[in-house]
């Protein structure tokens, strides 16, 4: 709870306390890479005394349903994740809104016409996948995003962010070249990822975030995104992946299996043995509590490298 009277950011602050936070897209059901990811940021917060904000991510117009929303919320409960503070992104537009109000005053903002199909043939690849867009509408500064239908996107030229993760990953960056400026607003009014996280992070106090490693290259970018609102920095930790073969490739494990399936084999506390075997913190799967899931907890003993898993119908394995 805050304390009386303050917003969260002033009250964490004053309470000296850590806030960490787990913040999904609500646009599936829950995976074995969600669940880890969940339990990996849960343990850090309770081995750091933090408040632990669960915050469901659902503004993404192209996959959010309701339905994925009352289904991950559903299988976060059954996984026993629950937050000290619990917010769903979409109420949360005033602050968006008002990032954006304060993003304007450096006069950074733009308006992009630029499709994506332009952007791809620049050709620049970006760090995190896709393209790199090449700052062709920088010149479209504009005063006033709220009467925009354009997509909306800061130029972040010339900012330069030096950031170490926890685990000792390096990953300064200059975001308008690695990533390109990134898209904040979409023309049809939509907030993207960049902007709500930040502004949710911020607004909730969150200063120590752990998350899946296919998050470390946006790092910079929200990092640059505060410092332009002098905002403090929280720490990042990035974790491993959970993977799964597709073809001839490795994605992210999300295909296999869902959770349904999962539950007809599994109790949580199997499944939480799995998961803890998986990614290192148990010599065998076992079942595992909470809270003896936090008494084993420790990042020294969690992998650092990616893991390949199976799913057989019945079991997982690796
Ligand atoms: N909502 C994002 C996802 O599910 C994670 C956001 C974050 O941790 O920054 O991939």
């Amino acid at each position: 709870m805050a304390l009386q009277g303050l917003p969260n950011t002033l009250s964490n602050h004053l309470a000296n306390r850590a806030v960490c936070r787990f913040a999904p897209t609500c646009s599936g059901s829950a995976h074995p890479g969600t669940l880890l990811a969940a339990m990996l940021a849960y343990l850090d917060a309770k081995k750091n005394d933090a408040r632990f904000v669960l915050r469901m991510e659902d503004i993404d117009p192209s996959s959010v349903t309701d339905h994925w929303r009352s289904t991950l919320l559903k299988d976060l409960e059954w996984f026993d994740i629950k937050g000290d503070c619990f917010s769903w992104q979409s109420e949360n537009t005033s602050a968006h809104e008002s990032m954006m109000d304060q993003l304007a005053l450096t006069q950074r903002l733009y308006a992009c016409n630029c499709s994506r199909a332009k952007i791809a043939r620049a050709g620049q690849a970006s760090l995190a996948g896709g393209w790199v867009y090449p700052g062709t509408c920088r010149s479209l500064t504009l005063q006033d995003w709220r009467s925009s239908n354009a997509n909306i996107r800061i130029n972040l030229e010339g900012i330069k962010i030096s950031l170490k993760d926890q685990s000792g990953a390096d990953l300064s960056q200059e975001p308008s070249i690695a990533m390109g400026d990134p898209l904040l607003v979409r023309k049809d009014g939509s907030f993207t990822y960049h902007l709500a996280v930040v502004a949710d992070d911020h607004l909730a106090g969150v200063n120590r975030i752990v998350r899946g490693r296919d998050l470390a290259s946006s790092s910079a970018i929200q990092v640059a995104l505060r410092q332009l609102l002098g905002w403090p920095v929280p720490s990042y930790r990035h974790h491993l992946l959970l993977l799964e073969e597709r073809g001839q490739k490795f994605a992210k494990f999300h295909g296999a299996v869902c959770l349904t399936d999962l539950q007809k084999h599994y109790s949580p506390d199997q499944l939480r043995g799995v998961l803890a075997h998986a990614c290192g913190l148990i010599g065998q799967a076992r079942e595992l509590s909470f809270h003896a899931a936090l008494s084993v907890f420790d990042w020294q003993s969690v992998r650092s490298d990616d893991l390949v898993m199976h799913w057989d119908g019945k079991r997982l394995s690796f």
